[in-house]
């Protein structure tokens, strides 16, 4: 069985001050939770994220990473200063990073690779548009970017990671995939896993959904057999939707 893994995405959303109250009322309401929860927020609030959550049952990570360890990149932060502060999790390749930072599949590789040799789990986003699921091309869009991304990451290495199908015309839409449509994606990527690393990593591998998931729809996305759990944006920026979002199996 594998376990649920519920993400947080806060984007750009949320000061220092902001994420300080929000964990003072958020622990609470899942210390008692069997899914495992991680909160990616912005680096300005990492600090005060991992102060907030000492002691708890609530991982932290980022939505980004520079797979440089050091160098002249102007307002970047390198998969090496994030392992030195303790991060174990970050967001690689979000739609949005891939649209408005024009990330290709080779770079989002390069992070990829960066992030595990510096220890931290990469949450992979991949996911077709409106425009590519109409075409029908979802599948071989999808499969592309598994295939490109994972290159030559090893089969050990894809165990521990987290991949998050975001179909990119939910997100921050309020249009969420039905849950049959979101499984058989999910399902998608695992066959692929499967066809590249073999049974015992295909189902192990944590496969998200992503995509305008509320209080009200976490439950039947995560109970669909190939659904691990969830990547959330909008829904993790206040305390008590994301707990109820955490505790869908309560
Ligand atoms: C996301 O940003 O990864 C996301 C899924 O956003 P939202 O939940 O707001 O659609």
């Amino acid at each position: 069985m594998r376990k649920k893994v519920i993400a947080g995405n806060w984007k750009m959303n949320h000061n220092p001050q902001e994420t300080t109250k929000f964990f003072e009322e958020f622990n609470d309401l899942v210390k008692d939770s069997n899914n495992e929860i991680i909160i990616c927020v912005p680096y300005i609030d990492v600090n005060a994220a991992l102060e907030g959550t000492k002691g708890t049952n609530i991982k932290i990570g980022t939505q980004n990473l520079n797979h440089e360890e050091a160098g002249a990149l102007t307002g970047d932060i390198s998969c090496k200063m994030l392992q030195d502060i303790g991060i174990k999790y970050t967001i690689i390749g979000h739609s949005e990073r891939r649209e408005f930072h024009h990330e290709t599949d080779e770079f989002v590789n390069l992070k990829i690779k960066a992030a595990i040799e510096h220890d931290i789990i990469p949450i992979l986003c991949v996911g077709e548009t409106l425009f590519e699921r109409e075409k029908g091309i979802a599948k071989y869009k999808i499969v592309t970017q598994i295939v490109l991304d994972l290159d030559g990451i090893s089969g050990e290495d894809v165990k521990n990671m987290i991949i998050a199908y975001e179909p990119i015309w939910a997100i921050g839409t309020g249009k969420t995939a039905s849950s049959e449509d979101a499984n058989e994606v999910c399902k998608w990527i695992r066959d692929e896993i499967r066809s590249m690393y073999g049974d015992e990593v295909a189902d192990i591998v944590t496969i998200q959904y992503g995509g305008s998931v509320k209080p009200g729809n976490a439950k039947e996305l995560f109970s669909m057999s190939d659904i691990d759990g969830g990547l959330v944006g909008g829904a993790s920026l206040k305390p008590d939707d994301f707990a109820k979002i955490v505790n869908f199996d309560k």
